[in-house]
């Protein structure tokens, strides 16, 4: 029987940890932490019970996910919850741009951008089930479904300030930048529009879905499917060196380049650990969890019945704060998303108080606590919001990259979303998951398709090593 070792249990470790134990391979993962699944981890932080996702938190590109999809993680207790409302983009003058599950819906909410909103959507959103395929793996292959491809991806090739200039309203022209914001990347360079086309899209086809009982229930069941196929986990192993790494024939590595690149160290090709070591990160994340009774008392009706709530206001402004971090200076008013899993899942509240769940983006590395700018912003929509505060719970930017070492300087992509990089991934190559040392393989956030909860750059990379190695 072959052997394989998989370095990190986050979404991407357990997809390729499950991908190989199923072709027959006797699996051991070895996760750092003291508890399993990376980017996925919910507890609690400030009141009893109040269940707050550590990480991440909205998973429209885990309920797509091919993979995840054909696992059917239900048989382990997996279940998807929906709020009413997608996502809501507040406003100083009290009204909202709202993202509604259906293309329709949304461009009908729009007003005069209707018709600009489903022009963009509508054909795209009917067909990404065929076309996930195509973007939730390496880009540059010869496309399955290449009309539907070419149909998202020409829009994705543009700025997204550019693409933003088909919106007349403020209304849709911050919605539209709020999701392009995800991407962390300055909103007028070349495809900077991508990532958020590929949410909105998304998010049409499947809805800005929560795991019930909290994000932890993703890996909490593909733990569960990997032992039932014999896997193993071992918790609390970090690997520093090549000598705490046991023998396997395919080693599978869930974690940063630059990670790989000090591990690996002189194992490397020197090619490849310079790409790696030169690897870029982009800007990071600041993080406070609230608990607050009776909820967060939205100006905007909208926002109080939607599970994302995005606070950066117009389209200019959010697009000038985000040149502000990655200037590397923290903004007054940053770009904050904010989260209300508890309306779609009610068992993380208690009583009537509710975790409420918030980021900021911030510049690379930042050490500062963003607790006051991001309980101003909130504020700035929900006058009152202060007066209902229970407790907080904060993790800084610096604070992330000890959290989990994938996040250099708070980037919770794993990687800056240049055009190189997300093009390519790690390095200049066609083969991304590939680190240039017979039987190893990257398999986390930082190869394609990038970010996410959806556990396809672990697919993707076991695939190759399964086509690579004598595995079974
Ligand atoms: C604040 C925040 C909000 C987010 N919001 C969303 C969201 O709403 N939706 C979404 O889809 N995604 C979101 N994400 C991103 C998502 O969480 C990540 O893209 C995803 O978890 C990446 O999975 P991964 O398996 O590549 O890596 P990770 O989940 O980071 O897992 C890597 C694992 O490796 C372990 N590890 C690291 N170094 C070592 C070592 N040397 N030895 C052993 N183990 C090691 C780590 O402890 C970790 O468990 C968010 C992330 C953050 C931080």
């Amino acid at each position: 029987m072959s052997t394989a070792v998989v370095v990190g249990s986050g979404p991407n470790g357990l997809a390729a940890a499950i991908i190989l134990a199923r072709a027959g391979s006797d699996v051991t993962v070895l996760e750092a932490a003291d508890e399993i699944g990376g980017g996925t981890r919910t507890g609690e932080a400030i009141v009893p019970g109040l269940l707050h996702d550590h990480c991440s938190a909205i998973h429209p590109m885990a309920v797509g996910s091919p993979f995840l999809r054909e696992l059917d993680l239900t048989r382990y207790g997996l279940s998807w919850a929906w709020p009413e409302i997608d996502c809501a983009h507040p406003l100083d003058d009290g009204t909202a741009g709202v993202l509604l599950r259906s293309v329709g819906e949304t461009a009908a909410g729009l007003g005069s951008d209707g018709r600009a909103w489903r022009l963009l959507f509508e054909r795209t959103a009917a067909g990404y089930e065929r076309m996930s395929g195509d973007i939730m793996r390496p880009l540059l292959r010869l496309p399955r479904h290449p009309i539907s491809l070419a149909r998202f991806g020409i829009p994705a090739l543009a700025p997204a300030a550019l693409l933003a200039g088909l919106f007349r309203t403020e209304q849709a022209r911050g919605l539209f930048g709020g999701v392009a914001a995800h991407a962390f990347h300055p909103l007028h360079r070349p495809l900077s529009a991508g990532i958020g086309l590929g949410i909105l899209t998304a998010g049409h086809t499947y809805g800005w879905a929560v795991a019930a009982g909290g994000s932890r229930r993703i890996t909490e069941a593909m733990a569960a499917a990997l032992g039932d196929l014999g896997g193993k986990i071992e918790t609390g192993v970090r690997v520093r060196s090549v000598s705490d790494l046991p023998t396997a024939d395919v080693t599978m590595w869930d974690l940063a380049p630059t990670a790989v690149a000090e591990i690996m160290g002189e194992r490397l090709p020197p090619r490849i650990r310079k790409s790696y070591s030169r690897f870029r990160y982009g800007p990071g994340a600041c993080k406070v969890d609230f608990a607050v009774h009776g909820g967060v008392p939205w100006t905007a009706e909208a926002a109080r019945r939607a599970g994302t709530v995005h606070l950066g206001g117009t389209f200019a402004e959010i697009a000038a704060t985000e040149r502000e971090i990655h200037r590397g200076r923290m903004p007054e008013r940053p770009f904050v998303l904010v989260g209300q899993q508890y309306l779609a899942d009610a068992q993380r509240s208690v009583g009537d108080i509710h975790p409420i769940w918030a980021y900021a983006h911030v510049p690379h590395g930042y050490r500062g606590d963003a607790t006051a700018a991001i309980t101003a912003q909130i504020e700035r929509f929900a006058p009152g919001f202060r007066d209902r505060i229970v407790g907080t719970s904060a993790r800084s930017a610096a604070g992330f990259a000890e959290y989990n070492p994938n996040y250099v300087g708070g980037n919770i992509m794993t990687g800056a979303k240049d055009i190189p990089q997300l093009l390519f991934g790690p390095r200049m190559t066609l083969q991304p998951y590939d680190i240039g040392v017979p039987g190893h393989y990257l398999c986390s956030a930082a190869t394609p398709p990038g970010p996410g909860a959806h556990g396809m750059c672990g697919a993707n990379a076991a695939q190759r090593a399964l086509r690579r190695s004598r595995i079974g």
